[in-house]
């Protein structure tokens, strides 16, 4: 079974871990903002979100950002059967290979939602982490799942995807970054410690 990394990372350095899902939004400034930062984000990817827009991800990774796995469809997969999760899944990896030349080693399933199964599948695709959140970026504000409501060195952050009628996703970086800045903290690559 692929690890489940959760939401948090265990490590002493001073870091969290900037996560973006499903590939909605392809706004060519984020593109900038990653490449003038040197911001190491990772970016779960589905393939029926991303579409046609995979030029804009060709372009997120060829200034540093890592292109990761999240599904093929957006399925809720707890309690689905092996041979669906094993799709979802394996067919992404093929997705992003075919694209990329790259097999992705981490894995977040949609809505966070998952089971023993989806451990098994991943592992079998390939995975080798599952990786969740504990902090969300929203239009305005971070959101915590659990534990202290603020940032811990080692914290995955995913900036919400989910309501983009609000600012874009440039701009809850920053707003992010100030917040992560303004702790003592620095954005960590994810896949160095995974
Ligand atoms: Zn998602």
């Amino acid at each position: 079974m692929a690890p489940r990394a959760g939401g948090r990372v265990p490590t002493r350095d001073p870091v969290v871990f900037l996560t973006y899902d499903d590939g909605a939004e392809r706004d060519p400034r984020f593109v900038h903002m990653v490449r003038d930062l040197r911001l190491p984000v990772s970016m779960f990817l589905t393939d029926s979100v991303v579409g046609p827009g995979y030029g804009h991800f060709a372009r997120l990774r060829a200034v540093g950002a890592a292109l990761e796995n999240h599904t093929l469809d957006h399925a809720a997969l707890r309690g689905l059967p092996y041979p669906g999760q094993r799709a979802e899944i394996c067919g992404q990896q093929d997705k992003l290979h075919a694209r990329f030349g790259v097999r992705p080693r981490l894995f977040r399933p949609p809505y966070g939602t998952y089971d023993t199964t989806t451990l098994r599948a991943a592992a079998d695709c390939g995975i080798t982490a599952v990786v969740l959140w504990r902090a969300a970026m929203g239009p305005a504000e971070l959101t915590f799942a659990h534990g202290p409501h603020r940032l811990l060195p080692g914290d995955v952050v995913t900036v919400d995807p989910d309501e983009l009628s609000g600012p874009g996703l440039r701009e809850r970086t920053a707003r992010l970054l100030r917040t992560v800045q303004g702790q003592g903290l620095t954005v960590g690559h994810l896949e160095d410690y995974l």
